[in-house]
């Protein structure tokens, strides 16, 4: 993780302020000028006053002196507040800005990542820089906002106390650097000790997320997971307080520190200013506004130290979130995708899932030639979702290259690459829109209402969306809508084949598109893929050999590797692990059938 110094997070921040919110930039400006001045208005006015009062207590000066008070206050300080209360929602709308780039990462960062434990660690420490108006970015833009003004207003204090004994300045300025050490301290074991508990923090929402997830609710009702679930909540937040309990030991030593240097401090000024004026030195409008220096000064040096801890606390998740979206993406990933038609070449792809000592797949040499048909078969765990993924360029291969039409995959554009593939897959994950939207993926204005409902008649789906009170519109589950819908799996599962049909790309990737359907709606969907994937580049992985039959090339894989290639008859002909497959599944549908 690259780590920036609380200064060049602060650069960036402004840098963004700047150039986003320039009112928001001056805003920042204003306020310190604005509390620097209440300070001191709040030192001078008073000893004038008392001046005035044990001296010749002239009214109009005393008026006048009143009446310049107030104004300074109301324009400082109620200017001050103001400025706070209006400024408030811009850096909302700041955190939102940065909150956009990070969602902007989040989405496109290869897939490989999103299944990387230490990257799932690393996006969600990014994420707690966001989460919150009072922590993180948005938490140092409040905190900034009054820093400034809070060290003008200690300069001017201690300008005044030196007036006192420059001496007692200097000791003043000593003690403060002491205290801002000790409380960097304080923040560093802090810090420490939180990044150690981010992984228990991530794990922590997990299991919350997991009470709320209704594709979870089933299985944890019917299968009384609700003790597990608790009891592993239970196990994260008992480490948590762990690891607190040891941080306020720590603490408490160091608190207990600063605590007598301030005794020290308050008792030496005090004392001085009272020698001071007993010897007839200063008076008692100078000695009220030396008491009232130090009081001052007190209350701002606390407000800065509680500031800039805050900020250098704030400082790793910052780090975090820049480390984040600077991550590294693909390189040299920019070259013109072909025209079709298309031929792949996989030549000697092998692949090993990242912090996994095993290959998924094994020296893979394979040809799909345009519009070939091809059905990837083999029991699982062999390797047919990761051959998929790499040919979508999902992941990058271990070893070996792929070519489409004799060019580097890794060397094309990415968003041109997954271009041409209309993909189903296995898992079903909807988004929350209208049926619309999930067929065609594209705003309803930008839809083309006839060719999605063409696709849905080809899934069988058409009658059912008609039905609905809404038709297309209807969304799907209720996260978006009260009125949404839930369809069984084996319906999703053919609006998913819709969806791919939409999109019309030229290779069709189907990884067990079917196996949610019933056997009726299994063979309509055969039928209609055999129909609309004619002369189309077809990947198709399926577990039920009948299916693969109207495939022009039946791949077998056995643990990564590609054992067997050829056509069903062929591969029924060699009488090895595919036949063998094949009986055994063929005299369950025999079963099937008789029963
Ligand atoms: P199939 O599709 O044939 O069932 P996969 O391609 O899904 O097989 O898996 C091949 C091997 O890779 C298996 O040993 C599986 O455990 C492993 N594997 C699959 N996905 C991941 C992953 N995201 N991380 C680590 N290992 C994985």
């Amino acid at each position: 993780m690259e780590a920036y110094s609380v200064w060049e997070n602060m650069k960036f921040i402004f840098c963004e302020i700047f150039v986003r919110d320039r009112r928001l930039g001056l805003a920042y400006a204003i306020k310190a000028v604005l509390q620097a001045g209440a300070a001191l208005a709040a030192l001078l006015y008073p000893r004038y006053l008392i001046l005035e009062l044990t001296g010749q207590r002239r009214i109009p000066v005393l008026a006048g002196l009143l009446a310049g008070f107030f104004m300074t206050e109301l324009v400082c300080h109620c200017g001050g507040r103001w400025m706070e209360q209006t400024f408030y929602s811009h850096m909302i709308v700041m955190r939102f800005r940065f909150r956009e780039k990070y969602q902007e990462t989040c989405l496109s960062t290869d897939f490989v990542h999103m299944e990387d434990p230490a990257y799932l660690d690393r996006m969600y420490a990014a994420d707690k820089c966001l989460q919150s108006n009072n922590y993180g970015i948005e938490g140092v833009m409040h905190r900034l906002f009054g820093l400034p003004g809070s060290i003008l207003s200690v300069a001017a204090c201690l300008s005044v106390l030196g007036s006192l004994h420059i001496g007692l300045a200097l000791f003043l300025l000593g003690n403060i650097g002491v205290l801002f050490w000790m409380t960097w301290k304080c923040r560093r074991i802090e810090m420490k000790l939180r990044t150690k508990s981010l992984h228990e923090e991530r794990h922590e929402r997990y299991y919350h997320s997991v009470a709320q997830d209704i594709a979870c609710a089933k299985e944890i009702r019917l299968f009384q997971l609700s003790g597990w679930l608790l009891e592993a909540l239970r196990a994260c937040c008992r480490e948590q307080n762990r690891q607190s309990g040891r941080l306020q030991s720590r603490l408490f030593f160091i608190r207990l520190t600063e605590w007598c240097m301030e005794l020290l401090r308050n008792l030496l000024t005090y004392a001085y200013a009272i020698r001071q004026y007993l010897a007839g030195v200063i008076g008692i409008a100078d000695f009220t506004m030396y008491i009232s220096s130090i009081l001052q000064m007190m209350e701002s040096v606390l407000a800065i130290v509680d500031d800039t801890a805050f900020i250098v606390t704030q400082n790793p998740y910052i780090n975090e979130f820049r480390s984040f979206l600077e991550e590294p993406g693909e390189e040299g990933a920019s070259g013109l995708c072909p025209v079709g038609p298309y031929t792949f070449v996989l030549e000697h792809v092998s692949f090993r899932y990242p912090g996994k000592e095993e290959f998924a797949l094994r020296d893979v040499s394979l040809t799909i030639r345009p519009g070939e048909r091809i059905a990837l078969v083999g029991r699982n765990g062999s390797g047919k979702t990761t051959l998929l993924k790499l040919l979508m360029r999902l992941y990058e291969p271990t070893e070996g290259v792929i070519y489409c039409n004799k060019t580097d995959i890794s060397s094309m554009d990415r968003e041109a690459y997954y271009r041409l593939f209309s993909p189903v897959f296995q898992e079903i994950a909807p988004l929350a829109y209208s049926i619309g939207e999930n067929v065609t993926l594209q705003r309803p204005d930008q839809q083309d209402a006839e060719r999605c409902k063409v696709c849905l008649q080809q899934v069988g789906l058409w009658e059912l969306v008609r039905g609905l009170p809404q038709g297309l519109h209807t969304y799907l589950g209720k996260a978006l809508a009260d009125d949404g819908v839930e369809l069984s799996g084996g319906e999703m599962q053919r609006l998913l084949i819709a969806r791919a049909l939409y999109h019309g790309g030229d290779v069709f990737v189907m990884d067990e598109p079917t196996s949610a359907l019933d056997p009726i709606h299994e063979q309509e969907i055969y039928r209609q893929m055999d129909r609309v994937s004619m002369g189309k580049t077809t990947v198709f992985v399926s577990h039920r050999l009948m299916s693969t039959q109207f495939c022009d090339r039946i791949l077998l894989l056995e643990e990564g590797r590609i054992t067997e290639s050829g056509s069903h008859e062929q591969l029924l002909a060699q009488a090895g692990a595919y036949a063998q497959m094949w009986q055994v599944q063929a005299k369950y549908y025999r079963e099937e059938e008789a029963g």
